[in-house]
């Protein structure tokens, strides 16, 4: 039996899967990237090795905003690339991935192959992502997390118009003082962010299925918000921000030993 490593280093979190030639999914690892990446991503690999007692990996395949600082790794890959590879083997249906990450968005499109046909991205601006709801929740003096479970608990959404996070900033300060419901702003917060990142989506044609991934897909509220905004239910995996390192994994493997050499 043979071991294959992705490992994706994201500009907040390294994730890193092991699987073996079976495509059984061994280990998974999330650290928190911070300024060495390469650093990072060896603690990811070793942790990989302690948590699965495997000795050996054939391959590794790196992708992420700090792909290319891992010169350990064999080959590396676009993110695209490797979204696409990782929610097409989860979900064969895929025609749409929704990834939202800590510093940016995409909408990526594939066809009946998992092929990549066409994407758009936002890397330019906070809104749509990671960034905007960790900013906001400090003026509301929670997290994140917290969030999406006050967000479920709201009957109601207050409509958010700034997608621009400054200028939400204010707008929730403003709505705080003109006394409405926390968790409605909050709902209408998820609203505002999910509409953004939909913006990406129509630009290059929302087909069904959609799959969500990236960390930010792990908050309930950003689900909740999503199905409400499609009107239907989109693939939500197990573990949405490990989906690139997966693609990765599952390239390495798959290039393996034709291609890479
Ligand atoms: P990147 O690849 O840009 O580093 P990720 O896909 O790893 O981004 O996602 C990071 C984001 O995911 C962070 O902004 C973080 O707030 C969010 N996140 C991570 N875990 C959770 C969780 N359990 N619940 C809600 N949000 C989460």
């Amino acid at each position: 039996m043979d071991f294959y490593c992705g490992i994706d280093a994201g500009s907040t979190a390294t994730k890193a899967v092991l699987i073996d030639s079976g495509k059984n999914l061994l280990a998974s690892e999330i650290l928190f990237t911070g300024y060495d990446v390469e650093k990072t991503a060896k603690s990811a690999f070793e942790s990989l090795l302690k948590k699965s007692g495997v000795k050996e990996v054939k391959k590794i395949v790196s992708t992420g905003y700090g792909r290319m600082r891992i010169p350990w790794a064999h080959k590396t890959f676009t993110e695209i690339t490797c979204h696409a590879k990782g929610a097409f083997y989860l979900f064969p249906g895929t025609r749409t991935i929704i990834y939202i990450g800590g510093q940016d968005s995409k909408a990526i499109k594939i066809d009946g192959k998992g092929k990549m046909v066409d994407f758009a991205m936002n890397d330019k601006c906070s809104a749509g992502t990671g960034r905007f709801l960790e900013n906001i929740s400090k003026v509301l003096e929670t997290d994140t997390i917290e969030m999406g479970k006050l967000a479920l608990e709201a009957k109601e959404s207050v409509r958010i118009s700034s997608t621009c996070t400054v200028f939400a900033e204010s707008e929730v300060i403003s709505l705080i003082h003109q006394g409405k419901d926390r968790n409605s702003i909050i709902r209408g917060l998820f609203e505002a962010i999910v509409s953004r990142v939909l913006s990406l989506a129509t630009r290059i044609g929302l087909e069904k299925e959609v799959t969500l991934t990236g960390g930010v897909a792990k908050n309930k509220g950003v689900v909740d918000a999503m199905k409400r905004i499609l009107g239907f239910e989109p693939n939500v995996p197990e573990d949405p921000q490990i989906v690139g390192a997966l693609g990765a994994a599952l390239i390495a493997l798959e290039e393996e030993p034709s291609k890479l050499g």
